[in-house]
């Protein structure tokens, strides 16, 4: 099994230096099921080649194994491109694929024009799948199939491909993806997959696996389709991904068009939302204010400009959407006296947290859809019972609103990360649930133009704590 790795980035033999492996030697690594070989095939200031040669020893694989005897003998695992492949990149080119080099920190960092040639990939899925995995990663791909046997060309064509990857990527973005799709690509792994495959793909799949549009289909098979694993990486995987803003915009697109038309004023339905939240915090008096799952920060900027809040704190779980909140509020120059009412914190609504402790109020906006139904109760003992601040306002979608949107296929949901949207009794069965539990009054406001029959598109619960303990 053969990996070869080219650049033409000038100096091309500083791939020396990014892979840790000098252009002039050849070294051997023993792995626990043969040995890796790197050498140069080519090393010249023009174009440097490294090769990595995968020799698996057939009689290592057999211990420990007790598959069916002669397919521990006969089998491709020596030949091909698998998850084997993926060990020996973490350990022969570990630092490389986690993105250091000593020597040319920079360059580390740099996309350079760089070409992976696999000899040897299996691909359940055929070319398609291929093209399918790497293609939305931005590289341009050369195929060449193989006949199964060409004694024999009634038996048709085999699963293995040679394939050559182009693009001008960082070495490190390469190497991870190959680390990830080639075993996705074999659909089989080597070794026994429990959590720690979860961790493994979720940091090798970091800024790209979110977002990709087999991620499905990819952790699917690198978690050996093994549901317990398969929904923990995919709940974690999107608790981290911001919202995705193209969708945002459909929602707005939609109730756009139809608020136009009968108001003098052209307001999205987030604006509207964010708008009437900051009304109902402004009418409380609160000064201390939380935005849980805070997002870019919309609804911060607008806090930031009314002097009645003195203390804004945002949290949120994706670290992307804090860095793009930073961006929007411009917060590194922003003036001391403005800083100082503003603090953005990394956190998530799933466990209880001292620093939410001691608000007036929170706004949680557009967030509780994303959370898994079956941790909402966490989330309610966070805020309500721990953090505890004196009014929370929650809003989420209306899904009997739907209906009003042409462009929304009937059944599904406004944004793909959405876990649930509910109808109105259901939002406030769920609500006025945690209000006698937790001692909160609560009342209910439509949010956006209410239909007769369905109601606004958004719906907002208000809660207050004062109120009822008066009361008692
Ligand atoms: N409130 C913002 C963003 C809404 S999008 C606005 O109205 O513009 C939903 C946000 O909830 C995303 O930024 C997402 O990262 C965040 N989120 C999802 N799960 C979360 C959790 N468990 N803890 C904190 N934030 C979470």
């Amino acid at each position: 099994m053969l990996l070869t790795i080219s650049t033409t980035h000038q100096p091309a033999t500083d791939l020396g230096y990014l892979l840790y492996k000098h252009p002039a030697k050849v070294q051997r690594f023993n792995l626990a099921f043969g040995q890796a070989h790197v050498f140069y095939p080519e090393a010249t200031p023009e174009r440097c080649t490294a090769a990595l040669l995968l020799d698996i020893n057939p009689v290592d694989l057999v211990r420990g194994g007790n598959d069916f005897a002669l397919s521990q003998y006969v089998n491709d695992r020596p030949y091909v491109a698998s998850s084997f492949l993926s060990v020996a990149i973490a350990q022969v080119f570990g630092t490389a694929l986690n993105g250091m080099c000593k020597e040319r920190p920079e360059l580390a960092q740099t996309p350079i024009p760089l070409e992976a040639k696999l000899s040897v990939l299996p691909s359940r899925g055929g070319e398609a799948l291929l093209s399918r995995l790497f293609a939305p990663l931005g590289y341009a791909l050369n195929i060449e199939s193989h006949i199964l046997d060409s004694q024999f060309p009634d038996w048709g064509m085999s699963p293995y491909y040679t394939v050559t990857l182009s693009q001008t990527i960082r070495l490190a973005d390469l190497l991870a993806h190959l680390y990830v799709l080639v075993p996705v690509l074999d659909d089989d792994k080597h070794y026994y997959v429990g959590d720690a495959e979860v961790e493994k793909l979720l940091k090798r799949g970091e800024g790209w696996l979110a977002a990709h549009p087999e991620r499905d289909l990819i952790i699917n098979r690198y978690l050996k389709h093994q549901g317990t694993l398969r929904r923990a990486a995919l709940a974690r995987l999107i608790e981290d991904s911001p919202e995705d803003p193209a969708a945002l915009d459909a929602e707005e697109a939609a109730v756009e068009a139809q608020v136009v038309a009968g108001s003098e004023r052209k307001a999205s339905l987030h604006d509207r939302r964010l708008e009437e939240v900051l009304n109902v915090l402004k009418q409380s008096g609160a000064q201390r204010v939380l935005d849980l799952g805070c997002g870019e920060g919309r609804l911060l900027k607008l806090l930031l400009r009314d002097k009645q809040f003195t203390q804004i704190l945002g949290m949120d779980v994706s670290h992307r959407a804090l860095e793009n909140a930073v961006e929007r509020l411009r917060l590194e120059q922003m003036p001391d006296f403005q800083r100082q009412r503003v603090e953005l914190i990394h956190g998530s609504l799933m466990y209880r947290d001292s620093r939410l402790e001691g608000f007036d109020a929170a706004a949680v906006v557009e967030v509780i859809e994303h959370l898994d139904p079956p941790r909402l109760a966490a989330f309610e003992r966070v805020l309500f019972e721990f953090a505890r601040p004196g009014m929370v306002v929650i809003t989420t979608p209306n899904r009997e609103y739907n209906v009003m949107w042409e462009s929304l296929p009937a059944g599904t949901f406004r944004h793909k990360d959405h876990r649930f949207e509910w109808a109105r009794a259901e939002f406030q069965a769920w609500a006025n649930g945690i209000g006698e539990r937790f001692g909160y009054t609560v009342r209910f406001l439509p949010v956006g133009p209410e239909d007769e029959t369905v109601g606004a598109p958004s719906q907002m619960g208000v809660f207050e704590s004062g109120v009822v303990e008066c009361l008692i």
